[in-house]
């Protein structure tokens, strides 16, 4: 689920920001690498949810951390 969530974000950023084109591409390779993810992570949350210029992009990171929260354990470190 965590990785459809990202594979959405990048199908569907239209790319007009960095923020969002780029954290969006990353949070899908971090997805599918199936380690869990660290630091440069959380910042990229941060910055997304920061800096992107629409709120397709800014509230990208809401989603993940609700999912990150509502499996506990299972998506430890994936909320940021
Ligand atoms: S945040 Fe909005 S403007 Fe920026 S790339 Fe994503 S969809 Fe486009």
């Amino acid at each position: 689920m965590l990785r459809h969530v990202w594979a959405f974000a990048a199908a569907e950023s239209c790319g007009a920001c960095s923020p969002c084109r780029v954290g969006s591409r990353r949070g899908l390779e971090q997805a599918g690498a199936g380690v869990a993810p660290g630091a440069a992570y959380a910042r990229m949350l941060n910055v997304m949810g920061e800096a992107s210029l629409c709120a397709f992009g800014r509230r990208l990171p809401a989603a993940v951390r609700s999912l990150a929260r509502a499996y506990g354990d299972r998506l430890r470190g994936w909320g940021g």
